[in-house]
């Protein structure tokens, strides 16, 4: 049975996609989506959204399925408990040079309003830096300041292509996917002993394309 054909449509808001990478990565970006058939619509606002279909800067715009990507919120606790949370405008909490609150609170990764706050790697980068910190403190030692780390990051799009990108180096095409294929291992082999972590990375190569297959009859008795 032929694959049912679809139409994939992404709207961004902003005039460029990935808008906290580098213009060329946006660039490069897009031009990888179009190439895979898919539509970007940029500086397009959606203003609200049903099940099926969209307003999109006044306008309707029609669609069988609606797939909401626009990022996470902070969590409300923090708004909720505002006596003890300094905001910045992101939402997230303000803290200070030992990621701590004025009430003395540590308050790391996604929720810390710091330059890279968004990522795992930096959420695992605030967890030890706070650790260290703890233990040094325990031991009567002097803590140390944080500082922020850039950490490279690298996104898949479609099968062998990615976008690494890390200070100036920029890689695009099937050089960054492998690297993506690389990180991939080294994040299952973190969590999975070794034997797991190689299952879990085979199967990530298993390209599943048979979604719209019908079941097969069933056999008459
Ligand atoms: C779809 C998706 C894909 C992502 N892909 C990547 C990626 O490829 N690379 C990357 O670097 N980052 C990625 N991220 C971001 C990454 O997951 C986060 O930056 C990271 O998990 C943040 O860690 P955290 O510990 O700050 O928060 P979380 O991992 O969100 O942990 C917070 C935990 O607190 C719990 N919690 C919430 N409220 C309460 C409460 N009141 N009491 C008790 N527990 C509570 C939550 O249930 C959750 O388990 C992705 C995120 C999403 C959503």
């Amino acid at each position: 049975m032929p694959h049912v054909k679809i139409g994939i449509t992404v709207l961004e808001a902003m005039p460029r996609l990935l808008p906290k990478m580098s213009e060329k990565t946006s660039a490069k970006v897009k031009q990888r989506l179009e190439k895979l058939g898919v539509k970007v619509l940029l500086n397009e606002k959606v203003e609200s959204a049903s099940q099926d279909g969209l307003k999109v800067n006044g306008k309707p715009l029609k669609s069988h399925t609606v797939i909401w990507t626009s990022g996470v919120a902070n969590n409300p606790f923090f708004s909720e408990n505002a006596e003890h949370f300094e905001l910045a405008k992101n939402g997230k909490v303000i803290v200070d040079e030992y990621m701590r609150t004025n009430d003395g609170i540590y308050v790391i990764g996604d929720n810390a309003a710091t330059s890279f706050s968004g990522l795992a790697q930096t959420a695992l980068h605030d967890a030890k830096f706070v650790a260290s910190n703890i233990k040094r403190r325990k031991s009567g030692g002097k803590a140390k300041k944080y500082k922020a780390v850039l950490p490279p990051v690298v996104i898949p799009l479609g099968e062998n292509w990615a976008v690494f990108e890390w200070h100036w180096m920029k890689l695009y095409g099937w050089p960054a996917s492998l690297l993506r294929r690389a990180a991939d291992l080294v994040g299952y082999t973190d969590i999975l002993p070794l034997g797991q972590a190689l299952g879990q990375w085979h199967a990530q190569t298993i390209v599943e394309d048979d979604y719209f297959t019908p079941a097969p009859p069933k056999k008459k008795k």
